[in-house]
């Protein structure tokens, strides 16, 4: 099992959890990739007459199952360490990119509302399709409403179970050997985050078994230990240096620099999506040139903390 075990740092926890989710999100955003440039190509047909929209349909809804369950599969087949309780969530992304890959194809042969109009259907087309670009598949909508990209949910769904998980173990295996009280702490390179401050130094109760401590679920309630945090706890032998917090000033402008470096990675992305999702000459242009763009700016920086 490659799970670090638990007297590892909250960077060589989350530095293992980014990398599987890194290997598994690219491997879905291909898949992804694969299935918009096939709602793309199918549009194409149907807006130049080539191809009627129920023929489309049932080919689009063949592409995406081999595909998008394919990938998932390799995915969870390819990583025996990841929690096993991502199945289902990766079952159910895919049930909901598979829809709203055929709402796209919906939308970009849809007949136009006034058959006068001299819009070219494949201009119309390419409309949705640039819609479709800059969403992606659909692979979770959050409580909040916020529409996940499928590989970017992926991802995100993979970093926060394989990090979960780690917690979990570390628990199990202090609670075994009697363990309850445990502190908070961090050695991070990107030190505390905002969410994590209040908690550090202070003693968690694991299983709430000690009287006048509040629990590690009541930390995490808060926001302790969210999506991408590199704080970590344990007994205070665990942990080498707590606590001590990183200066907020230079915790924060780490924590931009990381911000900024995902942005960008996403940007790529949705830069790929365009070039699959463009039918028309004027489309493959502008994709190409923002790729450009992008590789540019990718090349011109680097993670603050991968600079040796
Ligand atoms: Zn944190």
């Amino acid at each position: 099992m490659a799970t670090p075990l638990p007297s590892t740092s909250g960077d060589a926890r989350e530095d293992h959890a980014q990398q599987i989710g890194a290997h598994v999100g690219a491997a879905v955003a291909q898949a992804e990739l694969a299935v918009i440039a096939t709602v793309a190509m199918l549009a194409k047909r149907v807006a130049t007459g080539s191809l009627l929209p129920t023929v489309a349909r049932k080919q689009l809804a063949r592409t995406t199952d081999t595909v998008l369950t394919a990938a998932v599969h390799r995915a969870l087949l390819a990583d025996r360490q990841l929690p096993a309780d991502l199945a289902p969530s990766f079952e159910a992304a895919v049930q909901s990119a598979a829809v709203s890959a055929q709402d796209a194809l919906a939308a970009a042969t849809a007949s136009p509302q006034q058959p006068a109009a001299s819009v070219p259907r494949i201009r119309v087309a390419q409309l949705a399709l640039d819609a479709l670009a800059a969403q992606g598949l659909v692979g979770f909508v959050d409580r909040a409403g916020r529409r996940w990209n499928l590989a970017g949910y992926a991802e995100m769904a993979t970093r926060t179970a394989v990090s979960n998980a780690w917690d979990e173990r570390q628990a199990d295996e202090l609670t075994r050997i009697g363990v309850d009280l445990v502190v908070v702490g961090t050695h991070s390179t990107e030190g505390s985050c905002r969410l994590c401050r209040p908690w550090l130094g202070r003693s968690l109760s694991l299983t709430g078994a000690t009287p006048g401590f509040p629990t590690l679920a009541d930390a995490k309630a808060t926001g302790f230990r969210h999506p991408n945090c590199r704080c970590s706890w344990g007994t205070p032998g665990m942990l080498t240096a707590v606590p001590s917090p990183t200066d907020l000033a230079r915790s924060a402008a780490a924590y931009t620099a990381a911000q900024r470096q995902r942005t960008l990675d996403r940007r790529q992305r949705a830069a790929h999506r365009r070039m699959a999702a463009a039918v028309t000459p004027q489309a493959r242009t502008t994709a190409r040139r923002e790729l450009g763009l992008i590789r540019l700016d990718l090349r011109r920086r680097q993670h603050p903390f991968r600079e040796r």
